[in-house]
């Protein structure tokens, strides 16, 4: 395996701002003092991701995971930091548009028909790209739909149809080849099976345990989804309100997490019969990314908090080779 990762997160952080509603302008005209809400969504994440890994990235809705992907993919710029994508700016190299480089990191959507064109047929749904980018002529656009559909298990017989007249699972599929159609090399599925009923969920499943043994692909799998994350992942990496609070190959994190989110999260790890008890365990909601608690952000849920944790912000350790955690637990105690 090479020693340069594929894709490098250094420092990224991304924070959006809220722009002062109608009724808090109005307020400001008669003298108050409103001003933009700043969300942060993804704060100072560090991680290195090697050619051909699986990286499941999970944590409850609102950690910043999704956002984080995004960042990967190039859909956002970062507020700061960088993304190299083997060793380069991943973000400057995309700034004068699309390159084969920047081609080569794909995104995968959770809800296919909405990211699908419903006035396309799927001929130019996954044929656009590659001949707008010019790496297949025009002329042999309809060769290659048909190859990329055929290589994710759909036949090519349909491709002039639209999406509407695919189901779930299929449709899926035709997500998956768009992103396959620019040959890419590293891909962020978000949340890519989470709208498909549980069969066709581990059918799709394995078509990405395929694609990446035939195609030597590597994955950024973003999911709530603890069971999924466990059947695909090499390692796993779980964030919390913006932040990164443990990483660790995928065995290491499920039979012994070290981060007290870690092992709530983990606690009661669904089965396919008992999937909906996802996070249960976890006391409280979590905080609003607008005002994140001070120190460590777990700390107003945590039940081994004390205070330190409030004013102190913990820093990912090294426990073992390959597994990280952010936790003062680690580092002197809680006093
Ligand atoms: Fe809990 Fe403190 Fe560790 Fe945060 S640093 S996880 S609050 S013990």
């Amino acid at each position: 395996m090479s020693t340069q990762p594929i894709i490098s997160m250094q420092g990224i952080s991304m924070r959006f701002v809220k722009p002062v509603d109608t009724a808090g302008k109005i307020a400001n005209l008669l003298g108050a003092k409103n001003e933009p809400e700043v969300v942060h969504a993804v704060n100072n994440v560090n991680l290195d991701i090697m050619p051909g890994e699986v990286v499941g990235l999970v944590g409850e809705s609102g950690c910043g995971k999704s956002t984080l992907g995004r960042v990967v993919a190039g859909v956002y710029s970062p507020s700061e930091g960088t993304i190299l994508y083997n060793g380069q700016d991943f973000h400057k190299m995309g700034a004068r548009g699309p390159t084969l480089e920047t081609l080569a990191v794909q995104m995968i959507f959770q809800d296919p028909m909405a990211s699908l064109n419903p006035r396309m047929r799927v001929l130019d749904i996954v044929g656009e790209a590659p001949v707008a980018h010019g790496l297949v002529d025009k002329k042999d656009m309809q060769d290659h739909v048909a190859q990329v559909l055929t290589r994710v298990g759909l036949d090519p017989v349909y491709m002039r149809r639209y999406p509407h007249q695919f189901s779930g699972g299929q449709r899926a599929r035709i997500g998956i080849a768009r992103a396959l159609a620019v040959n890419p090399k590293f891909l962020v599925c978000d949340e890519s099976v989470a709208a498909l009923d549980v069969s066709i969920q581990a059918q799709v499943l394995n078509l990405f345990m395929d694609l990446r043994r035939e195609l030597n692909l590597t994955y950024l799998f973003i999911s709530h989804d603890l069971s999924v994350v466990r059947y695909l992942s090499d390692r796993v990496v779980i964030m919390y309100l913006g932040r990164v609070v443990e990483s660790a190959p995928v065995q290491q994190m499920f039979e012994g997490p070290n981060h007290p989110y870690s092992q709530a999260l983990l606690d009661n790890v669904p089965t396919l019969q008992n999937r909906k008890q996802r996070f249960s365990t976890i006391k409280g909601e979590i905080p609003s990314p607008l005002h994140p608690p001070s120190g460590c952000h777990f700390h107003p849920r945590c039940p081994k908090a004390g205070p330190r944790c409030q004013r102190e912000e913990p820093k990912l350790r090294q426990l073992a080779p390959g597994h990280f955690s952010a936790c003062h637990l680690n580092d002197g105690g809680t006093e």
